[in-house]
């Protein structure tokens, strides 16, 4: 055999092998990833075409070249669709299923004109021998459908290169060398073909199965050294990179490995050059925070996002490489909605609607936080019981409007000559109640006398209508020991009582349980 003709033999067999060996490769060791399917498609058809593109060039005759021709074109048409659904999986991106379809009926029709061509020529025009070689070479005169196919595997290829060159402007960094190797495999083709249709390449040789060689070797690069397939892939990461919730990468050793834009965002610490620091010097600002994610327990923590507050939920989950444990993912979600709505929850849970006071049972349990509090480590406490005087009648009068307004303007005249420490509920209708802790005797009458003379000294005007009013008070106070048993409800019995007795004695005036007995 001439020497020449063995030369592109073997070329052309090194890309079979070549391409045998990355389908292989794919479908047994890397198996699953985005791209992985058309890519094995891809280099099994490639390789297909290539061992009977050497058998071609081996054959002595014209009749078995055709043979040969014949069988290089049963998978050469799908192999830049194939091309193209590797590099769309890749990136991520969907086309829809109707559109898959349509591209294999160029591949297709290809097929069927190549395999009738003697019945319409419209493949090649002709089919001959090249003159004047040192070895058998096919001469191809192009028919009109030659050019549909040649235009098809042109658009293909160049849209699959384009597809994965987008790629680059996403913040993507450690994916530029897979995209850029990847590509280049693409291109390789591309300009083998233009040397080929342009009658520059030697002997009229197809330069096609030649350059898939080296394309081929771009893309084992790809894929061996930047494991292209099995290491986060491009979609992953971008899906990474665009999760509501932050996420953040901490190896075996505490080193920072990774975070994503949204972890950015809430912890602007974490730059990019921290990457590769330990977690204790990149957080040494914010030891709160350090704290929690050394302690590796899920918790809610708020942080400051945009110059606002939100709560977030952190979560852990180890990394695991097989059955080692590598690292931390650590998750923030932002949970602000749920909180607010919580606490909105709570508010209508506790509070009464028209005064905004607390309501009875979250009296209670604030009352009994302070008594607990009291019943372990001792100290006075007192109770107020104040209910307006002859309400009915202003109810009668100006309009069950007007009594509302009236409710509310006690509320909030008596609030206002509470500190924070103390705790006020509306206890009934017009009836309020009020737990005065560190309030001895003098100190609760004082108080009471004070927003009962507020009261009747103060006015409401309704429309055209004033309207005073006064209420009547019911005291009690105790002092409790350490380990005493809970006085709460017997203190507001006693204060109830108290202001029974301050309404049988005339209204508008504060009365002390010790009193109170003294009228009974
Ligand atoms: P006393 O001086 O003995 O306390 O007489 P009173 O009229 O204040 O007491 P009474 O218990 O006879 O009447 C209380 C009235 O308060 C009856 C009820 O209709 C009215 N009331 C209860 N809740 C509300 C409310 O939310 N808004 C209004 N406008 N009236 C209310
Ligand atoms: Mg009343
Ligand atoms: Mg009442």
């Amino acid at each position: 055999m001439n020497h020449e003709a063995l030369f592109y033999i073997t070329v052309v067999v090194i890309a079979g092998i070549l391409s045998l060996f990355l389908c292989f490769y794919t479908r047994f060791v890397i198996k699953d990833g985005p791209g992985v399917k058309p890519y094995f498609y891809l280099t099994l058809f490639s390789s297909v075409f290539t061992f009977a593109y050497a058998l071609e060039l081996a054959s002595p005759s014209l009749e078995q070249m055709r043979f040969w021709l014949r069988i290089e074109y049963l998978v050469l048409p799908f192999i830049p669709v194939f091309s193209l659904f590797m590099c769309l999986e890749y990136a991520g991106k969907k086309i829809p299923q109707w559109i898959s379809y349509l591209l294999f009926v160029i591949p297709i029709l290809t097929i069927f004109f190549h395999n009738t061509n003697e019945l319409h020529h419209f493949y090649y025009s002709s089919i001959g021998l090249q003159p004047d070689t040192p070895f058998p070479v096919l001469k191809l005169e192009w028919g009109p459908w030659f050019y549909v196919h040649s235009i098809f595997v042109f658009l293909c290829l160049m849209y699959s290169i384009i597809v994965l060159l987008l790629q680059l402007k996403l913040p993507l960094f450690r994916f530029r060398m897979q995209i850029i190797t990847m590509a280049a495999g693409l291109v390789i083709p591309i300009i083998a073909n233009h040397f080929y249709l342009n009658g520059l390449s030697p002997h009229g040789i197809d330069l096609g199965p030649v350059s898939m060689s080296a394309s081929f070797l771009f893309h084992g690069a790809a894929i061996l050294s930047y494991q292209v397939f099995n290491v986060s892939p491009i979609a992953r990461e971008t899906v990474f990179e665009n999760m509501r919730d932050g996420v953040m990468v901490i190896n075996q050793n505490g080193v920072l490995v990774d975070f994503n834009q949204t972890m950015k965002q809430m912890l602007p610490a974490l730059k990019s050059k921290k990457i590769g620091n330990r977690i204790e010097d990149v957080l040494r600002n914010n030891p709160s925070l350090l704290a929690v994610l050394k302690e590796e327990k899920e918790c809610e923590e708020r942080v400051l996002l945009n110059n606002q507050w939100i709560h977030v939920q952190i979560r852990f989950s180890t990394l695991w490489n097989k059955t080692k444990g590598i690292g931390q993912i650590i998750t923030f979600a932002d949970i602000t909605d749920r909180v607010r709505i919580q606490e909105k929850l709570q508010y209508l849970a506790s509070t009464d609607g028209l005064t905004k006071l607390f309501n009875r049972c979250h009296f209670h349990s604030r009352a009994d936080d302070i008594f607990k509090r009291y019943e372990q480590d001792g100290g006075v406490v007192a109770i107020v019981m104040l209910d307006i005087d002859h309400f009915k009648s202003i109810n009668d009068t100006f309009g069950h409007i007007a009594g509302d307004t009236v409710l509310q303007h006690t509320a909030k005249l008596i609030k206002d000559c509470l500190t924070e420490k103390d705790v006020i509920g509306r206890y009934g209708g017009e009836e309020f109640i009020i737990c005065l802790p560190q309030h001895t005797r003098e100190d609760a009458l004082a108080l009471s006398e004070r927003m009962r003379n507020r009261l009747r000294e103060s006015s409401i005007t309704i429309g055209d209508e004033t309207i005073s009013v006064t209420a009547s008070f019911g005291v009690s106070v105790t002092s409790i020991s350490p380990g005493d048993p809970s006085c709460k409800d017997l203190l507001i019995q006693q204060a109830d009582t108290a202001l029974y007795k301050a309404k049988r004695s005339g209204r508008n005036r504060v009365i002390l349980f010790e009193e109170a007995k003294q009228y009974s």
